[in-house]
């Protein structure tokens, strides 16, 4: 049976795009898909699939070309993350995480506003983090989350980073840090310890895994997407050299504001898993799944009407994920802004129903362990928590930014 595109056959691709795409594909295929499931049963993080990245010049897919990096778009990672996420779903997540921190600091930036030092000094930052990546492999986390109202970018940072001579004393807590203990260096937002500090005091600043005063704590057994490796990190008094920031002084917050986009990284992954589930439906239902009896069930009405209902879902998502993906530049208008909300919501609250439908529709035998359909849905059920735009979030944003235009209040 033919397999899908993970953007439709006829989607406009670059001759670039298209062989970035069909090099993730077979490594999913060949590599990832195979090892997933031991990542997943033993919460291991996947370094063989790293390995394969690596050897691949992957790890710098967003890299500007002139960096060494293979210099994707946005629209570009989007679409090979989604691939990937197919394959392995904790692998394409921990990539989403790494490879924010170069699509962030990379073509992201040079949309922002910078003065002519700040551009100087992010221009000499970023070579350094570039080239750790594209020489020696490095591998970047992005750990954000802190359990408070930070993350959804309605406080400050609890973890602070107070200025010293030549650099930064950081201390505070991350939760949630996925790629801990496999990274070298963990992408820390955090607020500059200052009086009447704000959340336009934000810093992104590189914390090597290997300072002093920093340490990875607690345990990691969580439902589903078990091979990120999400633990918590401790920052007591790390001092961090001026060089290490990847944005300069407030210019994440001008990100966040200017680029909402940056945080719909995260969605391409469950876009896959969406894939993965419809895809495996179809499969089991032909009688075609390896490993198991070659017995169809497609002749009975009521799988071919699930299936249907599962088409007809799916290609809702992909329409909006690729529209949104399409949309995503600096200062999008109000219609986009709204639309990337309505897209993050939609993939992860249907990537999680679309593995529902396909557990209830392939049955029992379809849910055991050997299979990869329980994976997909215990994997799929993580997309809405994730901050900053849950899907409580978006629905948040959606109803208020519809409603209000900027700087509108009631009387
Ligand atoms: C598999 C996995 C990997 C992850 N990896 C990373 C990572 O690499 N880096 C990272 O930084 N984080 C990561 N996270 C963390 C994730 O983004 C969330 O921060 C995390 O799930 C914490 O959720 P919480 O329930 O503690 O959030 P809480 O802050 O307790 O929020 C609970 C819910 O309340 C709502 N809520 C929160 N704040 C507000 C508010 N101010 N107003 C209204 N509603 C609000 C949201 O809908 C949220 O889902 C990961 C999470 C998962 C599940």
């Amino acid at each position: 049976m033919p397999e899908y595109s993970i953007c439709g056959e006829h989607y406009p691709l670059t001759d670039r795009q298209r062989a970035l795409l069909g090099q993730v594909r077979t490594l999913g295929r060949e590599r990832f898909a195979p090892r997933a499931a031991q990542y997943d049963r033993d919460a291991t993080f996947p370094f063989e699939n790293y390995d394969d990245l690596r050897a691949e010049g992957l790890l710098g897919v967003c890299i500007p070309l002139a960096h060494g990096g293979k210099g994707a778009d946005f629209a570009t990672y989007a679409l090979i993350a989604a691939e990937m996420g197919r394959h392995c779903g904790a692998t394409a997540l921990t990539f989403n995480m790494h490879v924010c921190s170069t699509l962030w600091s990379g073509p992201l930036a040079d949309d922002l506003d910078m003065t002519a030092a700040e551009r100087t000094g992010h221009e000499a930052n970023r070579r350094v983090h570039f080239a750790r990546i594209v020489g020696d492999g490095a591998l970047y986390a992005q750990p954000f989350s802190e359990g408070s109202a930070a993350a959804a970018g309605k406080a400050p940072f609890g973890t602070t980073a107070k200025k010293v001579d030549g650099g930064w004393l950081l201390n505070g807590k991350k939760i949630f840090a996925s790629l801990s203990g496999a990274a070298d260096y963990y992408g820390v937002l955090c607020t500059e310890d200052k009086p009447e500090a704000s959340v336009r005091d934000t810093l992104y600043i590189a914390v090597p895994g290997n300072a002093a005063g920093f340490s990875i704590v607690g345990e990691w057994d969580p439902l589903g997407m078990r091979g990120t490796v999400s633990r918590t990190l401790l920052m007591r008094d790390v001092f961090i050299a001026d060089d290490a920031q990847l944005m300069p002084r407030g210019v994440y917050f001008q990100a966040a504001a200017r680029w909402p986009h940056m945080f719909f990284t995260l969605a391409p992954t469950y876009m896959g898993i969406a894939q993965a589930a419809y895809d495996f439906t179809v499969s089991y239902l032909r009688g075609e799944v390896p490993g198991t009896p070659p017995v169809r069930r497609r002749m009975y009405p009521t799988k071919q009407t699930a299936v249907a209902e599962m088409h007809i879902k799916l290609e809702q998502t992909r329409a909006l994920f690729l529209r949104a993906i399409s949309d995503a530049r600096v200062d999008p208008g109000k219609e986009a802004r709204l639309r990337v909300y309505a897209a993050q919501y939609t993939v992860m609250e249907n990537a999680n129903d679309l593995c529902r439908l396909a557990l209830r529709t392939c049955g029992g035998q379809a849910m055991l362990k050997s299979l990869p359909l329980e994976r997909l849905y215990r994997d799929s059920r993580c997309g809405a928590l994730m901050l900053p735009w849950t899907a409580e979030l978006c629905l948040d944003r959606l109803g208020r930014e519809a409603l209000y235009e900027a700087g509108e209040v009631d009387a």
